[in-house]
């Protein structure tokens, strides 16, 4: 199969990460189908896509079945922010656990290989640090995050019973935390919240005494893991974590975001959210040696980058 002009799914691809990648499939000559219910997608983030030959936007659930004729299926379709994951949370297990069954479903009659976007949300609150694909994390099975965390875990249980059962080709990505430009302004990550916060001159929240850790990872790096794990060799299944090993508590984070926006923000503390995992950091050997794969955007750079986005956005 040809890496150039193949037909690729991308599902979710009218969101934050779903429309970067699509704009590196179709630049690199692919014909991408974008389907994408737009929960929190929107039509202004491929809008520099629409009306490109090699492009298609679809509206459609991935709850419900899709027939199409693809090569190669990237599923990204599912709320990622705690505040809209849990805006409907039995939809939001759906989208995880229905969306996989269709995708692989799809994935199984026309022979496609398919990426499932998981995410380091499957580790929970880790006892063990940094962490490995081989942990199998700490999750709680009926709190205000299960919805996303145990629906990505029961995909990824689908796409190994489907390799296993049905012989397909799969790759699962455990994503961790990414940033960049087209975040929404509104979706409550700490990213999108503190810049935000910054640029308005309003109070920076910080939940917690904020000694909690994320580790964040540019959103080209992140793309560039996600094409290398699509294109690898066949029986590199994963799971494969992608992200930036640079560890922040949000204290400094928050400094380091006013130091680059400037301005006269406090801070100011707020409880803790429950089930708030307290430390997060990726192992990424595996995605080094299998994937010759690292992150090379400095958190600054990136904030830079992601700043002057918010600014454009702030003022339309
Ligand atoms: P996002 O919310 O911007 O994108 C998700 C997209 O899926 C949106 O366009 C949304 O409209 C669409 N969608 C939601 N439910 C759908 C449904 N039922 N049918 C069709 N489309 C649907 O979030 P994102 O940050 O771009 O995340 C993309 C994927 O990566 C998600 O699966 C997420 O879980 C995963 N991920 C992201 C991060 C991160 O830090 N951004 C970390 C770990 C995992
Ligand atoms: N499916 C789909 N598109 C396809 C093929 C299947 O959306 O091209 C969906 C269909 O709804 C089905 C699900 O994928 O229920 C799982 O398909 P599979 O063949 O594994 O299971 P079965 O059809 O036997 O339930
Ligand atoms: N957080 C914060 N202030 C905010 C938003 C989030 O201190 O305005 C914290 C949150 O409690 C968590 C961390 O920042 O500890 C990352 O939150 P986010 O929702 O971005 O990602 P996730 O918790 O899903 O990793």
């Amino acid at each position: 199969m040809s890496v150039i002009d193949s037909r690729v799914l991308v599902t979710g691809g009218a969101g934050f990460l779903g429309s970067h990648l699509c704009d590196r499939l179709v630049g690199a000559g692919h014909d991408v189908l974008c389907v994408d219910n737009f929960f929190t997608g929107t039509r202004a983030n491929v809008q520099g896509l629409l009306g490109h030959p090699r492009f298609e936007l679809m509206r459609h659930d991935v709850t419900f079945p899709l027939y199409v004729e693809v090569d190669k299926i990237y599923n990204l379709a599912c709320p990622a922010s705690p505040v809209h994951y849990q805006f409907d949370p039995v939809q939001t297990t759906k989208t995880s656990v229905h969306g996989a069954i269709n995708m692989l479903g799809l994935a199984k009659r026309v022979r496609a290989r398919i990426l499932q976007a998981s995410t380091s949300e499957v580790y929970g609150d880790p006892e063990i640090h940094p962490q490995v694909e081989g942990y199998w994390g700490r999750v709680n099975p009926i709190g205000i995050r299960s919805c996303y965390d145990e629906g990505k875990r029961c995909a990824e249980t689908l796409f190994f019973d489907y390799w296993r059962q049905h012989k397909l080709q799969i790759k699962v990505m455990r994503i961790f935390n990414t940033y960049g430009p087209r975040m929404h302004p509104n979706d409550g990550r700490v990213v999108s919240n503190f810049i935000v916060q910054a640029l308005r001159g309003e109070p920076i929240t910080i939940y917690g005494d904020g000694s909690q850790t994320r580790s964040f990872c540019y959103v080209d790096d992140l793309i560039e893991g996600m094409i290398r794990l699509m294109e690898s060799r066949e029986d590199l299944t994963g799971p494969v974590n992608i992200g930036n090993p640079g560890e922040f508590t949000m204290l400094q984070l928050a400094e380091t975001v006013l130091r680059l926006v400037g301005g006269s923000s406090k801070l100011v503390f707020q409880p803790l959210p429950s089930d708030d995992p307290k430390q997060r950091q990726p192992d990424i050997s595996l995605a080094s040696k299998e994937l010759d794969w690292q992150p090379k955007v400095a958190l600054e750079d990136g904030l830079k980058e992601t700043i002057n986005y918010f600014r454009w956005r702030l003022a339309q």
